[in-house]
């Protein structure tokens, strides 16, 4: 697909609050989702004719399923605290890429339809008439948002902008204007198990090749096994995870541990993809669905623990929503909390002196980490406070010598998003991606330039595909991302055959 050309942004030391671009990115919106996509997920296929009063019904049914929305809806003060805490904001100069400004697209119809003084005084509250301008704006800039809550961390209200998003653009599925992306790849994981449409035999034969691949590496018989009945652990994993590298590296990381670590353990044909994209449309049908294959998985191996591999929005699916949406798991081993993290499983393995690493091995590379924004943000790890941002960086310090934090501002809690996140991996936003990637690219630069950092470790699928790109597009080498557990994999010890 050729790509608009659009203005390279410089990197600069430190990211400055750009002066306002009215309508810079109003001309940045997603391939509109095609009728048999939008049908097979329950949505119309186009635009309905009286879309105006399904779309309100619809905000009118989230407002009452959802009371944060509604507070968020009444509670913003417009202090600005937020203004200038987003990465696309920062990165294209829009206004309405302010999270405040994103929220007002919403919150003008709110006040207008479900508020009196929006009905008798609409000038005087910014009240506005949902009209097809206002839905065009919605398409445009609600599909300018990853998702990924940073704004929310500044807020003194606790205002959470991805929640708007996600309700936004389930209230535009519901007229029929859904994004391609999203929903063409929610439709392929409910037909075949995975985002990438990869069927059994040709996963199978993929995992038949990495045996290959690692055992010639190796001279260790490391399995991959697919479907095995009665294993203990069922990995659940991004389905990049199957094929494209930085991503299979990380995969062939998880095998090492488990088999180092004498762990019986298996993927599902069936439940072969982590991501959830049902988050990312605010579809708590879609989502529901897609975690019911995982259960199903686990329910028909037998399988005694349920682990998710590297995969952001998929860990803050599992972590926050799994239970709710396709529990209870109460057919599992009780020992092991549902579900775990492949973090958590490594962590607790080094703890445990099972897992032993020549650190030796990652010499030639200095690390720095890449905490992603729905690790960060929107879930939790091990039984630690924080245990999301310590646990990855104590694997890193187990298997590196070379480790170097970003700036302060820039992780943890307050990690910039890769730009890609929340729906918007495609290549119809590529300007937007490119540009939303600038304030974690600046932080990177600066550890480059100080300490010599050559690789970023990452453990979210999403960040590892955008980094890919933007490491190029910002004068870095595609090979500087990598997966957290290709640092495991590498400086492992192997001591079983
Ligand atoms: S959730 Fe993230 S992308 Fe969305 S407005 Fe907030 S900071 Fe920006
Ligand atoms: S920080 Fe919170 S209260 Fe202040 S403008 Fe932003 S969303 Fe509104």
């Amino acid at each position: 697909m050729a790509v608009k050309e659009f203005e390279k942004p410089i990197l600069k030391e430190y990211t400055p609050i750009p002066e306002l671009v009215e309508e810079a990115t109003s001309h940045l919106a997603p391939f509109k989702s095609k009728e048999e996509f939008q049908k097979s997920l329950g949505y119309p296929g186009e635009l309905v004719e009286n879309w105006q009063e399904v779309a309100l019904g619809k905000m009118g049914d989230l407002l009452k399923k959802y009371r944060s929305l509604r507070v968020y809806m009444d509670s913003c003060i417009q202090c600005g605290a937020c203004t200038d805490k987003c990465h696309y904001y920062l990165g294209t100069k829009d206004p309405k890429n302010m999270p405040v400004g994103r929220q007002n697209l919403m919150r003008g119809v709110y006040r207008k339809h479900f508020t009196l003084p929006g009905k008798f005084f609409p000038k005087l509250v910014g009240a506005v008439d949902l009209t097809k301008e206002v839905l065009d704006d919605w398409y445009s800039y609600y599909h300018q948002c990853s998702q990924c809550r940073r704004c929310a961390v500044f807020c003194p209200i606790g205002i959470d902008t991805a929640e708007i998003s996600m309700a936004a653009r389930e209230i535009m599925d519901s007229v029929g204007v859904g994004q391609k992306y999203c929903n063409e790849i929610i439709g392929k994981a409910n037909k075949i198990g995975n985002n990438l449409g990869l069927p059994k035999p040709a996963l199978a034969d993929t995992l038949e090749g990495l045996e290959e691949d690692v055992e010639e590496e190796t001279g260790i018989d490391v399995k991959f096994p697919l479907d095995v009945k009665g294993a203990d652990v069922l990995l659940i994993t991004p389905s990049a995870d199957f094929f494209a590298e930085p991503h299979v590296d990380g995969l062939i990381g998880y095998a090492k541990v488990f088999h180092e670590a004498g762990m019986s353990w298996t993927l599902s044909s069936y439940a072969s993809e982590a991501a959830n994209f049902g988050m990312f449309i605010g579809s708590y049908d879609n989502m529901r669905k897609l975690a019911l294959r995982i259960r199903q998985a686990a329910l028909d191996l037998g399988v005694k623990r349920i682990v998710f591999g590297e995969c952001g929005h998929a860990w803050r699916v599992a972590y926050s929503f799994l239970n709710t949406l396709a529990g209870p798991f109460d057919f599992l081993d009780p020992r092991y909390p549902v579900p775990q993290h492949i973090c958590e499983v490594t962590h607790d393995l080094i703890n445990k002196n099972i897992l032993k690493f020549d650190k030796s091995a990652n010499d030639g590379k200095v690390i720095t980490f890449h905490d992603s924004c729905n690790v960060a943000r929107a879930s939790g790890m091990g039984d630690v406070m924080g245990g999301q941002f310590s646990l990855p960086r104590d694997i890193i310090k187990a298997t590196t010598n070379n480790f170097y934090d970003m700036d302060d501002d820039t992780i943890m809690e307050k990690t910039f998003c890769c730009g890609g996140g929340g729906g918007l991996l495609t290549d119809d936003l590529i300007e937007l991606r490119m540009k939303g990637a600038q304030p974690r690219m600046e932080a990177l630069k600066r550890v480059v330039e100080d300490h010599g950092v050559t690789h970023m470790a990452a453990i979210c699928a999403i960040c590892k595909s955008q980094f890919s790109k933007a490491f190029q597009y910002y004068g870095f080498e595609l090979d500087q991302i990598i997966s957290l557990h290709q640092l495991v994999g590498d400086a492992l010890i192997m001591t079983k055959k």
